[in-house]
C-alpha cells in the first residue's frame, strides 16, 4: 500500500515537473541536453549537405511508427500518357531492334552506328529535358520504363541512354545552370549533339568521392585572346561512363583561390564544370572493359588546362556547391536508372527463364513441375513483383515533384540485389544453357554484369550499411533533426528552448509507438486501423505493417538513444535497421501497386508471395538487431515490446510457391503484367522468341503427349519402351494412336523446343580463322 502511494506520488511529481515549463527545463531538460551535446552524432559539412538534399516522402511515414495508409494509396496510379506509350512501344522496341548482344559483345565491342544514330536523332538523350529546349519532357515514370525495356535486349543500350538522362550534365544544367548554360547545352544534349559524361570518381577517391583530390586553381590566363580571371584544372578520373566518347565532360574537382581573386575564401570546395572535350588538354578515348557490358566507360585526365570561370556550372556563383548539387540530382537519378535496368534483366529473366522451364523436359516432365524448381521459380517471380511495384511507386513519387535521397538508396540496393539474385537464379534453372556462351544463350551476360550495377552510384555494401539507415535516421525521423540542430545551436538560450519542444516531442512519440508495438503484438494487429478501403485479401498485410512500423519506430530510437553519435559506425546494426526500414518501403510498395493494378485476382499469389517475403525478412533483420544490441537489458525490453509472441513472420509456403510458379510459367495475363514492356523479338531465330513461341505451343500439346503416354501404357506399341518422347510419337502415329494434325502440332512443338534447349558450339581451334568466323555467325 505504502508502495504504491509512493508511486503515485512520484508519478504525480513527474507530471507536475513535465506539464511544467520552466520545471521541466529547470531538472530534466537542461540536464538532458547537456548529455546530448556530448552524445548526438557530429556531422561533417558533406554530411551535413547530403542531409539536406532531397525530400522525405512515404518513408517519413513508415518512420513515424504510424503510417496513413489513406495517403499512400492517395498519391494516385502512375501512369503513362499517350505519347510515351508510343515512344515505349514504337521507338524504345525499333532501337532494340538494332541491335544484337551477340555481336556486340564479341565482334563490334560498341552499339552499331545505326543505333547511336537513333539514339540521338529520336531523342533518347533527352528524355528529361523540357520541350521548350527540344527535349521529350517525359515523366520519371517514363524514363524508367524506357531504360527498363533497353536493359531487356542489352546492357550497352540501357546504360547509353540512362547515364545522360540520370547523374550527367542534363541533370545538372536544369536544376543549377546559368541561362546562357541551358540555352546553349541543353537543345544540344537533346538532339544528341552532345554527347555528355559526368566524371566525379578518382583512383583515390571511390566511395569517397567528397575526397578527391582533383582541384582547380583561381587564377589569371588567356581565354580568346584576351587575360581573364579563370582556373587552371587538374585532374585524374577513372571508371567514366560514355568518356571516351563525350563531347561535353562534367567535372567535379576541389576549387581554390590562394590569391584572393574571387573574395576570402581560400578553399571554396567541390566545384562542378562542364568543359567541352575539344578543350586544350582535355584527355579521353581510352576504354575499360567493365564485364563485357560494352558501353563506353574510361579515364580521362587533364593537367594544368585553363579554363573560363563560365565552364562553371551555374557561373561562379556555384563555385563550390557542387556537394550539394550532386546529392540532389544523385537523388533523383539514382532512383530511376539503375532500379529500371535491374527490373529489365529481372523480367527478361523470369519471362524467358518461366518460359523455358516449361518447355525443357526431364523424366519426362516439363522442369517446371519440380517442387525444387517452382521454389526457385516462385522467389524470381515473387521478387520481380516487388522490385517493379517499388520501381515504379519510386518513379512516381519523383513525377510528385519529390527528391527522396532515402528512398533512392533504398531502392539502388535492394533493386539491384533482388534483380542479382532473380537473374542469378535463372541461371541455376537453365542449367548448361546458362553456362555456354554463344548467340543462342540469353541470359548469360546479364549474369555476367551485374555486379556493374551492384558497383555503380554507390557501392551496395556502402549504400546498406551507411546510407539507407545513417542518413534515413536522421532524414525522416520526426523529431531527430531538430534535436541535433538544437545542440549544436551557438546560442545555448535558444537552442535550449528548441530542443525542449523536440525531445519532448519525441519521448510522447517512442512512448506511444512502444505502446502501440506492444499491443498489435499482442493482439495479431487485428486493431490497427486502416484508414482507406483496402483489399480483404490485403487487408491483413496492411495491418502487419502497422504493427511493423511501430516497432521499427521504437527500435530505431532506442538504437539512437543506446549508440547516439556512434551508430553510424556500427555498420552492422545500422545496415540491419535499414534493411527494416526497406523492407516496410517495398511491402508497402507492393500493397499499393496490387490496389493501383485493380486487385487482379491472378496477382493475389504475387503479391501475397511479395508482402510475406518482405515481412519475414523484416523480422529476420529485426531479429538481428535484437540478438546484437549492445545494451542487453534495453535489448529484452525491446524483444518484449516488438515480438512480444515471438517472430510469427515465415517464408512464403510452398502452396505460394507453387501458385506463382505457374503462374510464371503458363501464358496468361498475371504472367504479361508481370513481365510488361519487355522487349519481345519476333525474328523467329531470336532464343527469347522462340521460347515464347514454344511456350504457346506447349498449352495444347501437353493433351497429345497424355495420349502418346496413355497409348504407350495400353501396350499397342508391341511394349517397345521408346528411348524418347520423339520416337514414341512417330511410334505412336504409326499405330493410329494419334490424329495427323496432332502429329503434325508434336512435330511443330519439337522443332520450337530444339531452338529453345540449343546451345552453340564453335570450333576447337577458336583462334583460326575459321574459329573467329563461326564465332561472329548469328544464329542460324
Ligand atoms: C562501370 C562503372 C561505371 C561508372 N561510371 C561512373 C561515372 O560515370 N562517373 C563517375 O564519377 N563514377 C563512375 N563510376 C564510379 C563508381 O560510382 C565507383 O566505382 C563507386 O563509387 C565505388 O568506388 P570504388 O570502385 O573505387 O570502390 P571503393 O570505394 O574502393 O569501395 C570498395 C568496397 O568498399 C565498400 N565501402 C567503402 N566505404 C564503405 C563504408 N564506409 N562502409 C561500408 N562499405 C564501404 C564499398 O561498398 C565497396 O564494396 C563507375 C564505376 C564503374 C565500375
Amino acid at each position: 500500500m505504502y508502495l504504491l502511494i509512493a508511486l503515485l506520488i512520484i508519478i504525480i511529481g513527474l507530471g507536475l515537473v513535465l506539464a511544467y515549463e520552466p520545471w521541466r527545463q529547470q531538472y530534466l531538460t537542461q540536464r538532458i541536453f547537456r548529455l546530448y551535446r556530448g552524445r548526438m552524432p557530429s556531422l561533417s559539412p558533406s554530411e551535413r549537405e547530403a542531409l539536406d538534399a532531397g525530400t522525405i516522402w512515404w518513408e517519413g511515414q513508415l518512420f513515424s511508427g504510424k503510417p496513413q495508409w489513406s495517403t499512400l494509396l492517395g498519391y494516385g496510379r502512375a501512369a503513362l500518357t499517350t505519347n510515351e506509350s508510343a515512344f515505349l512501344n514504337g521507338e524504345a522496341d525499333t532501337l532494340c531492334s538494332l541491335v544484337d548482344d551477340w555481336e556486340i559483345t564479341t565482334q563490334t565491342y560498341d552499339l552499331p552506328e545505326e543505333a547511336w544514330e537513333y539514339i540521338k536523332a529520336k531523342g533518347f538523350l533527352g528524355l528529361i529535358i523540357p520541350t521548350e529546349f527540344g527535349g521529350k519532357a517525359y515523366s520519371a515514370l517514363a524514363h524508367s520504363e524506357i531504360v527498363r525495356k533497353l536493359s531487356t535486349r542489352n546492357s550497352a543500350l540501357s546504360v547509353t541512354v540512362m547515364v545522360p538522362n540520370s547523374l550527367g550534365p542534363a541533370e545538372l544544367l536544369l536544376s543549377y545552370g546559368t541561362e546562357d548554360q541551358k540555352r546553349h547545352y541543353l537543345p544540344r544534349l537533346a538532339r544528341g549533339v552532345e554527347i555528355p559524361a559526368f566524371a566525379l570518381t578518382s583512383p583515390w577517391a571511390g566511395s569517397d568521392a567528397g575526397a578527391i583530390p582533383d582541384y582547380g586553381i583561381i587564377c589569371k590566363g588567356m581565354w580568346e585572346g584576351e587575360e581573364v580571371v579563370g582556373m587552371r584544372v587538374t585532374w585524374d578520373k577513372r571508371y567514366i561512363t560514355l568518356a571516351p566518347v563525350c563531347t561535353l565532360l562534367g567535372l567535379a574537382f576541389r576549387l581554390y583561390d590562394p590569391d584572393g581573386l574571387l573574395g576570402e575564401k581560400e578553399d571554396l570546395g567541390i566545384t562542378l564544370a562542364l568543359v567541352p572535350t575539344t578543350h586544350e588538354g582535355v584527355e579521353i578515348g581510352r576504354r575499360h572493359l567493365p564485364l563485357d557490358a560494352m558501353f563506353m566507360n574510361g579515364p580521362t585526365r587533364g593537367e594544368d588546362v585553363f579554363m573560363p570561370l563560365h565552364y562553371i556550372i551555374g557561373g561562379v556563383e556555384m563555385a563550390g556547391q557542387g556537394w550539394r548539387m550532386l546529392m540532389e540530382c544523385l537523388a533523383a537519378g539514382r532512383s530511376i536508372s539503375l532500379p529500371a535496368s535491374f527490373c529489365g534483366m529481372a523480367a527478361l529473366s523470369v519471362r524467358a527463364v518461366g518460359g523455358y522451364a516449361r518447355v525443357r523436359t526431364q523424366f519426362n516432365t516439363p522442369i517446371s513441375n519440380f517442387e525444387g524448381v517452382q521454389e526457385v521459380l516462385a522467389r524470381m517471380g515473387g521478387n520481380l513483383y516487388a522490385m517493379d511495384a517499388a520501381r515504379s511507386m519510386t518513379a512516381h513519387g519523383l513525377d510528385l515533384g519529390e527528391k527522396p535521397s532515402v528512398v533512392s538508396a533504398i531502392v539502388k540496393y535492394h533493386l539491384t540485389e533482388r534483380g542479382r539474385a532473380v537473374v542469378i537464379d535463372g541461371m541455376d534453372i537453365i542449367g548448361g544453357k546458362g553456362v555456354c556462351l554463344g548467340p543462342s544463350n540469353f541470359l548469360a551476360r546479364a549474369y555476367q554484369q551485374l555486379p556493374v550495377g551492384i558497383t555503380v552510384e554507390g557501392a551496395n555494401i556502402l549504400t546498406r550499411s551507411l546510407m539507407i539507415f545513417g542518413q534515413g535516421a536522421i532524414r525522416c525521423h520526426p523529431y531527430l533533426l531538430a534535436e541535433m540542430r538544437a545542440v549544436q545551436e551557438p546560442d545555448e538560450a535558444r537552442g535550449m528552448q528548441a530542443f525542449d519542444k523536440a525531445f519532448w516531442s519525441h519521448a510522447r512519440h517512442t512512448t506511444f509507438n512502444g505502446l502501440r508495438a506492444l499491443w498489435h503484438g499482442l493482439s495479431g494487429s487485428v486493431t490497427a486501423i486502416i484508414d482507406t478501403n483496402v483489399s480483404p485479401a490485403m487487408r491483413p498485410y496492411f495491418r502487419r505493417l502497422t504493427r511493423y512500423s511501430a516497432a521499427f519506430a521504437i527500435t530505431a530510437d532506442a538504437a539512437l538513444l543506446t549508440l547516439g553519435g556512434s551508430l553510424k559506425f556500427r555498420e552492422h546494426l545500422s545496415g540491419r535497421l535499414g534493411d527494416m526500414l526497406s523492407q516496410l518501403y517495398i511491402a508497402s510498395a507492393v500493397l499499393k501497386r496490387f490496389e493501383d493494378e485493380g486487385r487482379q485476382p491472378e496477382d493475389v499469389a504475387l503479391a501475397q508471395w511479395a508482402v510475406e517475403d518482405a515481412l519475414y525478412r523484416y523480422e529476420e533483420a529485426l531479429d538481428g538487431v535484437l540478438s546484437n544490441f549492445p545494451n542487453k537489458p534495453l535489448a529484452v525490453l525491446l524483444r518484449i515490446i516488438t515480438l512480444p509472441l515471438g517472430r510469427l513472420a515465415a517464408p512464403p509456403s510452398d502452396l505460394l510457391n507453387k501458385k506463382v510458379a505457374e503462374l510464371i510459367t503458363r501464358p496468361g495475363p498475371a504472367r504479361d503484367r508481370l513481365t510488361a514492356y519487355c522487349h519481345l523479338p519476333t525474328d523467329d531465330d531470336d532464343p527469347l522468341a522462340a521460347i515464347e513461341a514454344a511456350l504457346v505451343a506447349a498449352g495444347p500439346v501437353e493433351a497429345i503427349e497424355k495420349k502418346l503416354r496413355k497409348f504407350e501404357r495400353s501396350g499397342k506399341l508391341d511394349g517397345n519402351p521408346m528411348a524418347n518422347v520423339r520416337d514414341l510419337a512417330d511410334a505412336t502415329y504409326a499405330a493410329g494412336g494419334i490424329t495427323t494434325a496432332e502429329y503434325e502440332a508434336l512435330q511443330r512443338y519439337y522443332a520450337l523446343r530444339d531452338r529453345v534447349i540449343a546451345v552453340d558450339d564453335f570450333p576447337g581451334d577458336l583462334s583460326s580463322p575459321e574459329g573467329r568466323a563461326d564465332v561472329n555467325r548469328h544464329p542460324a
